[in-house]
């Protein structure tokens, strides 16, 4: 089998896997008890947060975990909507190419007398700070935009429209869940106020994410119950995970860099070789892409057939997002960017993770091209 959508998940590192063991059976205590078992999870869970504000270059209080990626988006629009109800601010803007974890909360948000713009993006899938400031008011309480994205893997320029929100008191979120792990990301430089990740995205264990959220900006709960994570959000935390993705989060952003050159050359061959078949579009701009991110578009090709023959042939790939009715409804994300819904109906992603190889490229590949004359045919 080649494994080539982890945007939508990944093998968990052996660095996660042995650092959760422990915490599996032999270290099993409560962090909230006052005992000896107590006090072992809960330094276990201090060392967690410690190694992600880190990664983040937050301070450690500043991490609050969660269930992953879906929740820490919820919960950083709640937060933002309560500062607008509590301020009289209730416009948001978000980017239009938003993962449904932020889009569907802005939806319901809409519902309690907010108003939400939707900033359009160009073809090359990236937002224009110009438009983007534009766009914010003086009742602008909020502005989302994803750090990198996981259908077409634009890196959006997070530091210029952090800098944009802090100058006009805007509380500035990013759903950075393609990005942890893999790109360079400095909350502070960034001038982020929240920001989304999750574990299973960079190779730590499904089920756990978090969000950072700056000192001095009151959270919202999603979850009521007893005070843990400083009263943010309730329920015994699920310490192996938090303790795996630590260790995952460590491990990427230490090996980072090489990571980084060995997917992007397996990036580039992929895009070389996949552009050159005839009626081929590359979504996405071509070089502020995530490094492992490949997307494309097939005149005259359904993907839901093109990833049927890839499954036959032993590739795990996919149209775009993860999709949740099993239906490929077409992408708001290659809407967004100008695709036309019959374009956007031939979509494939490949997403890579440094445990491919260059021989597992070129087999795609040859697959690929092959899937797509038999298609065609
Ligand atoms: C996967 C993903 C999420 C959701 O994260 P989960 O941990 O699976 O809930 C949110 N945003 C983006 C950009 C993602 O890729």
């Amino acid at each position: 089998m080649i494994y080539a959508d982890n945007a939508a998940t990944t093998r968990m590192s052996d660095a996660a896997m042995a650092a959760m063991l422990p915490y599996l059976n032999r270290i099993y205590g409560n962090p909230s008890s006052p005992h000896c078992a107590g006090r072992q999870a809960a330094e276990a869970v201090w060392h967690a947060r410690e190694t992600v504000a880190g990664v983040l270059g937050c301070a450690p209080r500043e991490i609050l975990f969660t269930s992953g990626g879906s929740e820490a988006d919820n919960q950083a629009i709640l937060t933002a909507a309560a500062v607008g109800e509590r301020t009289g601010r209730k416009h948001i803007v978000a980017s239009a190419i938003e993962h449904h974890a932020i889009l569907r909360p802005l939806e319901a948000l809409k519902r309690r007398g907010f108003e939400v713009t939707l900033l359009g993006v160009p073809e090359d899938g990236i937002v224009r700070p110009e438009a983007f400031a534009a766009a914010l008011r003086p009742d602008t309480v909020l502005a989302t935009v994803m750090y990198a994205n996981n259908e077409i893997g634009t890196v959006q320029p997070a530091a210029r429209l952090g800098a944009l929100c802090r100058e006009r008191g805007v509380l500035f979120h990013t759903d950075a869940v393609q990005a942890a792990g893999h790109l360079d990301i400095d909350v502070c430089r960034d001038r982020i106020d929240m920001l989304s990740l999750s574990a299973h995205k960079f190779r730590g264990p499904k089920g756990a994410g978090a969000l950072m959220v700056r000192q001095g900006i009151p959270v919202s709960r999603l979850i009521e119950g007893g005070g843990q994570e400083r009263g943010s959000r309730a329920g015994t935390e699920n310490v192996p995970a938090i303790v795996g993705m630590a260790a995952a989060l460590r491990e990427a952003a230490r090996h980072r860099e090489e990571n980084a050159a060995k997917l992007v050359s397996m990036r580039d061959f992929l895009i070389r070789g996949l552009t050159a078949i005839p009626g081929t579009v590359l979504n996405g701009d071509p070089e502020r892409r995530l490094p492992g991110l490949v997307s494309v578009c097939f005149e005259g090709v359904e993907s839901e057939a093109l990833l049927l023959l890839l499954d036959d042939a032993g590739i795990c790939a996919s149209a775009g997002a993860a999709c949740a009715s099993g239906a490929l409804m077409p992408s708001h994300v290659l809407r967004a960017i100008g695709r036309t819904e019959t374009l956007a109906r031939g979509a494939l992603r490949l997403s890579l993770s440094e445990e491919n190889t260059m021989e597992e490229a070129e087999a795609i590949l040859r697959a690929v091209k092959a899937a797509v004359s038999r298609l065609r045919g």
